[in-house]
């Protein structure tokens, strides 16, 4: 018997991630009711992930029910804010109880390790696609944004880019499987949002933004923002045993092209940088030093052997071929 709208929301999105105290009013009313703290400012951001376009046909449910809240979770650490409530958008081609079962279990794993409730949300029936708004708080007057890095700040990034892509190219059988095709695939189907990273960078970063585009790309969305360009330095980009066993050429190009990342890209002026080191030491955090912010609009990218030429683009929806 497939399940009616009504059966599948009461089963699957009653009670699904955190309970929070601050939620007068979740899923079951017309709309949710959420008390707010003192001196906050609310933090909104809502992303869509459409089978055949964010995910291969065929993804595990449990790893689109991850990553349809991580793209999010990300968002909001690159906001250095606090997630706690969660919308979820859902069309299904059908209310098939074992994807359901599997989606919740990996949206709900996620939701609880970050505190976050789900307050509402739609279901409807047509071509698979999955949006989920995210909520989230930060005390008034501390986010993080893009813009706000001056010429001379030093950029990082967290953890080690180009995996998800080439757990990607794996998925779809583009780069042939290897030792670490496991480590990698999970890269992709299983991101880590940075979000108590962001949250500590408040304070340290003049500028910071979720990697989801391709480093190069997302980095240059930060540095146009502050008014400036940049430079990398191939060399200190932090690659993972996995990807570097690709070969140096190849790990860098997916390092700074690829995507799905969901790490943090962030800039810190020349005075914050002892504070920085001494209060989040890098080895701890996992984060590297890749380059500097200079005068506008230059991009460069330099490796021991001089300047790389790198497509700075990253993916851009409507100028990929369309399926
Ligand atoms: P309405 O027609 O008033 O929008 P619905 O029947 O669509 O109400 O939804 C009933 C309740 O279930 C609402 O509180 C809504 O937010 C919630 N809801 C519906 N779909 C989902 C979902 N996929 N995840 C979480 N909550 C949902
Ligand atoms: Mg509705």
């Amino acid at each position: 018997m497939p399940l009616s709208e009504f059966e599948l929301i009461e089963r699957y999105f009653r009670r699904c991630g955190a309970a929070r105290a601050d939620v007068r009013l979740g899923v079951g009313d017309d709309a949710a009711l959420l008390e707010t703290g003192a001196g906050m400012t609310l933090v909104a951001a809502v992303d869509t992930l459409v089978e055949g376009v964010h995910f291969p046909p065929g993804c595990s449910a449990e790893s689109i029910g991850h990553r349809a809240l991580a793209v999010n979770l990300s968002d909001l650490a690159a906001m250095g804010a606090r997630p706690a409530w969660a919308l979820l958008a859902l069309t299904l081609p059908s209310a098939a109880a074992s994807w359901l079962e599997g989606f919740t279990h990996g949206f709900a794993a996620l939701a609880e390790a970050h505190q976050v409730a789900l307050v509402g949300g739609d279901t409807t029936h047509g071509p698979l696609a999955v949006t989920v708004t995210l909520l989230g708080q930060v005390p008034a007057g501390t986010a993080l944004r893009r813009g706000g890095a001056a010429q001379g700040d030093v950029l990082f990034v967290s953890g080690t880019p180009g995996d998800a892509a080439a757990g990607l190219a794996l998925e779809q059988g583009r780069l042939a499987a290897g030792e670490h095709s496991e480590y990698l695939r999970r890269r992709f189907l299983f991101p880590t949002p940075r979000v108590a990273f962001g949250e500590r960078l408040r304070g340290y970063a003049s500028a910071c933004i979720d990697v989801s585009d391709g480093l190069l790309a997302d980095a240059v969305k930060l540095a146009r923002a502050s008014g400036c360009g940049v430079e990398l330095d191939a060399e200190r980009l932090p690659l993972s045993a996995a990807l570097g066993a690709l070969g140096t050429r190849q790990a860098r190009e997916l390092a700074l092209a690829g995507g799905d990342d969901y790490e943090l890209c962030f800039a810190v002026t020349p005075g914050a940088l002892g504070r920085l080191e001494a209060e989040l030491p890098a080895a701890q955090w996992g984060y590297a030093r890749i380059g500097a912010l200079c005068a506008a609009p230059t991009v460069r990218v330099r490796d021991a052997t001089g300047e790389l030429s790198v497509a700075a683009t990253g993916y851009d929806h409507f100028s990929a071929p369309q399926p």
